[in-house]
Formats: C-alpha cells, sequence, structure tokens
C-alpha cells in the first residue's frame, strides 16, 4: 500500500494586484502584523486638476481606494503619515486652508466606511496646517501605542518657518524611556524622511538634528522608522543597526499604498499601485 499525503490546503488569498516578489506574497501571508501605509494625499476640495503632479482633489478618495485594495489582503492597523490635506500650516501659511475641517471629515468619513473597526496611527505633516486639529479629527494621538506585540511611537515633529523641521528634546526622551521599559519591537512613525540623507540645498525637510535621531533610534533598538512626504519613496535600507523607509505619495500618478508585513524583527516591504 502506498501512503499519500492529504492535498494541501487551497490558498484562499487571492490579490487583486499582482504581489510583486514570491518573498512578498510569503511575507504578507506568514505576516505577525501588516500595517497600511499611507501618505502624502495632498486633499484639497477646490484644487484644479492638473495644475500639479498631485491630484489633490482626489486625495480623499484615493485613501478609501487603497484601504478596499488592502483589504484583499489583510492588515492590522493603518497608518497615515502626513500631508493628509494640502492646507499648509505654520508661520508664513497664516490665512490659507479655508477647507481644511471640511477635507479632515470627508477623510475621516471615508476610513470609517473603509475600515470601521481598524486602529488608526496619524502622524500630522507640514502641510496639514493644524497637528493637534488633524490628531482630533482623527481620535488619534501622538506617542506610544501598543498594537499586536509591537510599540508604534508616532512623532509629531514641528515645522518652523522655511518648513524647517526638529524632532524636540521630549520626544527623544519618551523613545529612550519607552525602549527601558522593554516590550515587543519599536517601530517609530513620523512625517519627515530621515535616511538616506537626502542632499540638496533646497531641500529644507529633513530634520535638523537628523543625526541626535539617527543616535536616539539605534540606542533604542528601534526595529523600523517610516517616514512620508518625499514623494518618490525611499527604498528600505539601514542605519546603525535601524531600518528605515520611506513611503511614496498616493497623491501623484501611479498612486502608491504599502503593506509593510512583520514576522518578529523581519521586515518586508510590499508595494502596490491603484494605476
Ligand atoms: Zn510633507
Amino acid at each position: 500500500m502506498h501512503w499519500s499525503p492529504a492535498p494541501p490546503c487551497k490558498r484562499s488569498h487571492k490579490p487583486y494586484n499582482p504581489i510583486r516578489t514570491r518573498k512578498g506574497a510569503r511575507a504578507i501571508l506568514t505576516a505577525e502584523f501588516r500595517l497600511l501605509v499611507i501618505t502624502d494625499s495632498h486633499y484639497a476640495v477646490n484644487h484644479e486638476p492638473g495644475t500639479t503632479k498631485l491630484s489633490c482633489e482626489r486625495g480623499c478618495e484615493l485613501i478609501g481606494l487603497a484601504i478596499e485594495d488592502a483589504r484583499k489582503y489583510g492588515f492590522e492597523a493603518i497608518a497615515l503619515l502626513g500631508d493628509l490635506v494640502n492646507e499648509a500650516a505654520g508661520p508664513g501659511y497664516e490665512g490659507t486652508g479655508p477647507n481644511f475641517e471640511r477635507e479632515l471629515a470627508d477623510i475621516r468619513e471615508r476610513i470609517t466606511a473603509a475600515a470601521p473597526d481598524a486602529p488608526l496611527l496619524v502622524v500630522p505633516g507640514n502641510h496639514d496646517r493644524y497637528p493637534d486639529a488633524v490628531l482630533a479629527a482623527f481620535g488619534a494621538r501622538a506617542g506610544l501605542r501598543e498594537i499586536g506585540g509591537y510599540r508604534f511611537v508616532v512623532f509629531a515633529d514641528a515645522y518652523a518657518k522655511g518648513d524647517y523641521c526638529t524632532r524636540s528634546r521630549t520626544d527623544l526622551e519618551m523613545l529612550r524611556d519607552t525602549a527601558a521599559r522593554g516590550g515587543g519591537p519599536i517601530v517609530a512613525l513620523q512625517h519627515g524622511p530621515i535616511s538616506p540623507e537626502i542632499d540638496s540645498s533646497d531641500y529644507p525637510y529633513m530634520h535638523t538634528n537628523r543625526d541626535a535621531i539617527l543616535s536616539a533610534y539605534s540606542d533604542a533598538g528601534v526595529l523600523l522608522s517610516i517616514s512620508g512626504h518625499y514623494h518618490a519613496g525611499q527604498p528600505l535600507n539601514e542605519n546603525g543597526g535601524v531600518l528605515y523607509f520611506t513611503a511614496p505619495a498616493i497623491g501623484e500618478p501611479p498612486f502608491p499604498y504599502t503593506i509593510v508585513a512583520l514576522r518578529r524583527r523581519n521586515v518586508t516591504i510590499e508595494p502596490y499601485e491603484l494605476g
């Protein structure tokens, strides 16, 4: 008699978009935690289509479409990494942003319809006008949030005139204290890109105290740091034992979003496009 093993279970996972790599497909299927990352929608209700590379008028719709598309793969939480709306904030920008509240309400409504139960991690960006109001609109807050065995730390960095941005000393201390307490792997979230360095004299968006952030992340044993803002994105890279990734902007063709698959300390970046 020959013994035949039972046929393997059929995969119920049927992706709509082609998964780019076998490794990525396996990582998504076997992940302990999948974080849906959406950034830089730059939503503006009165935007004239075609005046920039950004489709600001579609920003809210694109967020909804990304969530609906990503539900085919599954995710445990959603991270919005800033510049949700196209209403610049800070000194020198006063008087802009008449549709700020309506735009935030539109996005909130769209997310609630697409993923009513998903935990939301919200990072304010330099175009989000009033960071506290953005967090409040989503019932979110900066700081530590533990979900599914991972410790997510949201940094709401302050932007000064000229869009120069600095990580506060309080936030650096908060990270150090969080690391000292022990717990699951730490994932840091902020709007501005950190690594690799963008070397351009006309690009003020890297943190003024970038070196202090790199050291703090390394000392705290941060597993992964995820940023937005730099619309082309930056691939996963390692710096001082910490992994860094910059997600591309959903507001520009080909309207990308990302699923970050985590399994213990393994990190896989899976990029998708809405077209
Ligand atoms: Zn930005």
